[in-house]
């Protein structure tokens, strides 16, 4: 028995039969800093989910990301009794094509279909398939291979991300990835990831211990101590991440993580707890002004993001756009309130009913789906795929750009705000007598000296006044606290206005998407 799980094949961020320019491989490029040029922060992440379940069945399996369509039928010769193909909704097309071309090179191999996609109506008749993984993965998985579906759960040893690239210089990864659980019990209308687990959390490192020791195991395996944290709502369970810091400030390791958290919970724990815990950013869902869920309730996100900041976390706000309350005013009255938290970073997303959602079945059932719009389109980055009370779908587009530009002209590059963040939490940590919390504090330090060299370019490239100002404010604010810049950084500073430069040129030619390289991982030979 050979395995092969595959991401769906490239290129990615292009308008083909296949796919949309506006829908990138690339999470921030794609969703959060897209408008904002040369400053766009660059990344990929792999396809996470299928080294989880390789790593967790006990048969040969290959892990084959990112492909391109000749490259995944070259594997498929190689010649595999079951094939996994993992999608979301927008690249349902990609997933037929694939599961089609597994039918003619490789006519015995089982096809599962996994991911968010599966649940499109459409899948069943169209798709060719002999399993659809609807849910957690890993105990299905080993079930249909008649496996152990209760044996313990092995957390793979992968990178957060790789292809990084900020103002045009590549830039080291430096994180892993570590997966505590999926799912989140909240249950928002919108959120698919809640409603494809079943409003459930499926816990897969129950303990502070179990994620402490995984970071360990990272730290020696990677050579890293920044942690991507996969879970909707880490900090739903307080007393597993209470665990892990007294694990941290026993063996004297300061650990640093970037986390996703509700604001409810975020309270709950308290900023200083998420500082000692080494909590570096934060993607915070604010949502609406107009809609305001169980779990921002109460919540004063100036405050919060405010305070945040003055303690080093950034912060990454994501906001939706094209509720119901939302027409030609309101809609920029909630841009406006979401650029005025002032955070680090910003998401803008278009409401999207994806299937299976309570959001979908509530538009299917009173006949606001546009049923004939291509699945390539449902991705909240280009139009809306549902008939709105004010907007029309065309017009959307433009609205979200406008959204985005409005954040940059008025906040200026995020690269930039994160640098005042470090700053803003180095100052506030200054005078602490804290042992803990002053290596969290010369973390900071750390994080401000590596980007200080990015400043000289941030400025040959600010595209306004406030982006100029921002700029003219680190560099004395960084000259006031840090001293001078080393020579080392003075020839850094020279080598990223050099890459700055490049990187400008290639946007300004309309050369702005990167594709991710094929990555194969073979577990169990
Ligand atoms: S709190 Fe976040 S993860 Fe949980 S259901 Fe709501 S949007 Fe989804």
């Amino acid at each position: 028995m050979k395995v092969l799980l595959t991401s769906v094949f490239g290129p990615y961020g292009v308008d083909d039969e296949y796919g949309q320019a506006s829908c990138r491989m690339e999470l921030f490029h794609n969703q959060v800093t897209r408008e904002q040029g040369v400053f766009s922060m660059r990344f990929f992440h792999e396809s996470f989910g299928l080294h989880f379940l390789a790593e967790n069945i006990s048969v040969p399996t290959t892990v084959l990301d990112f492909p391109s369509e000749a490259r995944f039928v070259e594997e498929l010769r190689r010649g595999y009794d079951l094939v996994g193909i993992s999608f979301i909704v927008a690249n349902f097309a990609k997933a037929k094509r694939m599961a089609e071309l597994v039918r003619r090179h490789a006519p015995h191999a089982r096809i599962v279909l996994g991911g968010h996609g599966v649940q499109i109506p459409e899948v069943a008749e169209e798709i060719p398939h002999d399993h659809l993984c609807v849910g957690e993965g890993v105990r299905w998985l080993r079930g249909i291979l008649g496996e152990d579906p209760k044996a313990p759960i092995r957390h793979p040893i992968r990178p957060a991300t790789f292809g990084g690239r900020i103002l045009g210089v590549p830039v080291k990864d430096g994180s892993g990835h570590v997966m505590p659980g999926l799912g989140c019990p909240n249950g928002c209308r919108f959120c698919s990831t809640s409603h494809f687990f079943g409003r459930q959390y499926i816990p897969y490192l129950e303990t502070g211990k179990q994620i402490f020791d995984l970071c360990v195991a990272i730290e020696r395996a990677l050579n890293v101590r920044r942690f991507f944290v996969m879970d909707e709502n880490f900090l739903q369970h307080p007393e597993r991440a209470e665990e892990l810091l007294a694990l941290m400030e026993k063996h004297g390791k300061t650990y640093r993580f970037n986390l996703f958290s509700s604001a409810e919970n975020i309270t709950k724990v308290g900023v200083d707890f998420l500082v000692r815990l080494g909590v570096v950013s934060l993607w915070l869902g604010v949502e609406s002004k107009f809609e305001v869920y169980d779990k921002n309730r109460g919540v004063n996100f100036k405050t919060l993001v405010n305070d945040l900041r003055d303690h080093g976390i950034s912060v990454l706000t994501s906001a939706i756009l094209f509720l119901d309350q939302h027409d030609h005013r309101t809609i920029w009255e909630d841009i406006r309130f979401i650029v005025g938290l002032e955070p680090d970073l910003i998401q803008f997303m278009q409401l999207g009913p994806v299937p299976y959602t309570p959001l979908y079945r509530g538009m299917k059932a009173t006949g606001r789906l546009l049923e004939n719009v291509p699945y390539r389109h449902w991705h909240g980055q280009e139009r809306i795929w549902f008939q709105h009370p004010h907007f029309k779908a065309d017009e959307t587009d433009r609205i979200l750009t406008e959204a985005f530009r409005y954040e940059y002209d008025t906040l200026g590059p995020a690269l930039m705000r994160m640098c005042d963040t470090y700053l803003r939490g180095y100052r506030t940590l200054a005078s602490t007598r804290d042992p803990f919390l002053a290596g969290r504090r010369e973390a900071l330090k750390r994080r401000a000296g590596k980007f200080r060299p990015f400043l000289a370019a941030a400025r040959d490239h600010a595209h306004n006044e406030t982006a100029r100002e921002l700029v003219g404010r680190l560099t004395d604010e960084y000259n006031d606290v840090f001293g001078r810049m080393t020579l080392r950084q003075q020839a850094q500073s020279q080598v990223v206005r050099g890459f700055a430069a490049r990187e400008a040129r290639r946007v300004a030619a309309g050369r702005n998407v990167y594709q991710p390289r094929t990555i194969v991982t073979h577990y169990g030979r």
